[in-house]
């Protein structure tokens, strides 16, 4: 007889591992408290996000095409039909992942499931009934929540996390973005597009914190242009609710004392949502920082129970969760699977984006590592050129001796799209001479790739670098 498991929490790693499972003949029943499966990427990060991204790239070159000649004159921002188009985006995708979720006859249950034992879950569903569900194994992909610190929590309407940004209340005349990581820059570009005066506080003293610092400073030398104000290595220490906003107090060189915004957006990272009732009657662990403990099957300490996405760990991206999803369904099948990819790609939708997977030169510094790094700027591809977007760069981080690719990152127009090479790259264990000697199609950004490893040999045809002897 055919396995039944339950999946509760329907992103992109549960409707992944409901999806996987049914295909592969498991019944299965989904939870979640959405009306279709999608979770925080589908209905309040990952799409909502890129489809605001869209238009702020709009609006970005409209202004930027006066300088090849031609003029659009000033945008009129209609917000309600911009907040249409994007839930509109939303509505499509979660509605088509209702209905291949009912093509393949998994038992989606709308509502909120908590554990009664490490078979059982018993459901309080949205339209006021009472289910339980006795299966052979649970996945736990219950996902991540934004991260609160008290000092930054006033209960205003005026102070956003991602979700109450994505809503889009209205555009503000200004805005802080509380964080430079990868939410907070790609919102606060999202409004600076709009015509919103953007500032950004970040504790650290650079903006995305944990990248390499030449790509971010393609991106840094950007935002300078396109925010009013980029304070790094500066705290929030207060807020309270001014007259005409919410006033902000600073602490960091170069930060003014004070400032009152319109909005202040906080994105200062998200947590692992563990908090599921009734884990405590199993043997499942959480760690000290909130992520459920499992093995490299994503099994938990309770064997009939797997925890996936968000809430199993770092990184927390969608692609991560789909991925986990299908290891756990297939350790749950039987099978000798094991979560163990040599890159997870992580890309920054910022304009330009950022984009890396495997080592990056960072890691290799923090971890002692010799590698050797090969760099094409952009400023020599013809297609840059062609479409006035030289503000790029793509490296490989190369084992020396081996000339294995470890690690590839990319800054520029487009760099989310093509670190998929890298990734492929890293996987399969290419070599800078596999790259070097795969064709890559001409004139195209992906051609950056296989520049970066013939710079590597000293032998880029559009950059005269000569390999050091
Ligand atoms: P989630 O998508 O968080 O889904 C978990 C679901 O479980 C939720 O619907 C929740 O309500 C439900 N749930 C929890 N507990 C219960 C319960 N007891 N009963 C029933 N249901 C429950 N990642 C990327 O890879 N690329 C991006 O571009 C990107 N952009 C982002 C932008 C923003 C603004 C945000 C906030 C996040 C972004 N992310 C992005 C991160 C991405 O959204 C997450 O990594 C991803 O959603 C994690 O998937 P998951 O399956 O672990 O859980």
């Amino acid at each position: 007889m055919s396995q039944h498991i339950a999946v509760i929490g329907a992103g992109p790693g549960g409707y992944a591992a409901a999806f996987y499972a049914a295909d592969l003949g498991m019944q299965v029943t989904l939870i979640d408290n959405e009306k279709n499966p999608g979770g925080v990427c589908l209905y309040r990060g990952c799409i909502p996000s890129k489809a605001l991204l869209h238009v702020a790239k709009l609006l970005d070159e409209s202004k930027h095409a006066a300088e090849w000649g031609i003029e659009f004159g000033a945008p009129k921002v209609d917000v309600d039909k911009l907040r249409a188009y994007k839930n509109r985006v939303v509505e499509k995708l979660t509605s088509g992942t209702g209905q291949v979720s009912k093509f393949r006859k998994v038992n989606y249950i709308q509502g909120w499931a908590s554990i009664v034992d490490p078979k059982t879950i018993a459901v309080k569903k949205a339209d006021g009934g009472d289910e339980t569900v006795r299966v052979d194994a649970i996945i736990l992909a219950l996902g991540s929540l934004p991260t609160k610190i008290p000092s930054l929590s006033l209960d205003s309407p005026r102070v956003l996390d991602s979700t109450g940004a994505l809503d889009l209340p209205e555009v503000p005349k200004s805005m802080l973005v509380v964080g430079g990581g990868y939410i907070g820059l790609e919102l606060g570009s999202v409004y600076a597009a709009l015509g919103t005066r953007v500032s950004v506080v970040e504790m650290t003293p650079g903006l995305l914190p944990g990248a390499d610092r030449d790509l971010v400073k393609l991106l840094a030398q950007r935002v300078e242009k396109t925010f009013e104000k980029v304070m790094v290595a500066t705290k929030v220490t207060a807020m309270k609710e001014a007259r005409n906003g919410v006033e902000v107090t600073f602490e960091g060189e170069g930060a003014p004392a004070s400032a009152t915004y319109d909005y202040v957006l906080v994105s200062i990272g998200r947590r692992p949502n563990a908090k599921i009732a009734g884990l405590d009657k199993t043997k499942v662990k959480v760690d000290a920082k909130g992520f459920i403990e499992t093995d490299a099957q994503r099994r938990t300490a309770e064997p009939t129970i797997f925890a996936i996405g968000d809430v199993a760990g770092e990184p927390m991206l969608a692609h991560k969760a789909s991925h986990e999803a299908r290891i756990a369904v297939e350790a749950i099948e039987g099978k000798k699977a094991v979560f163990e990819p040599a890159a997870i790609p992580a890309v920054v939708f910022t304009d330009p984006e950022i984009a890396w997977a495997g080592l990056t030169e960072a890691e290799a510094e923090t971890q002692g590592l010799t590698v050797e790094v090969a760099k094409f700027p952009w400023g020599a591809s013809g297609r840059a050129i062609a479409i006035d977007r030289v503000d790029g760069l793509t490296k490989l981080i190369i084992e020396p001796g081996t000339e294995r690719i470890l690690g590839v990152g990319i800054a520029g127009s487009g760099a989310g799209e093509l670190i998929a090479e890298g990734v492929l790259a890293i996987e399969m264990g290419a070599t800078a001479e596999d790259l070097k000697l795969s064709i890559h199609p001409h004139p195209t950004l992906t051609e950056t790739l296989m520049e970066s490893a013939e710079v590597f040999f000293g032998q880029a045809t559009h950059v005269y670098k000569p390999k050091r002897k």
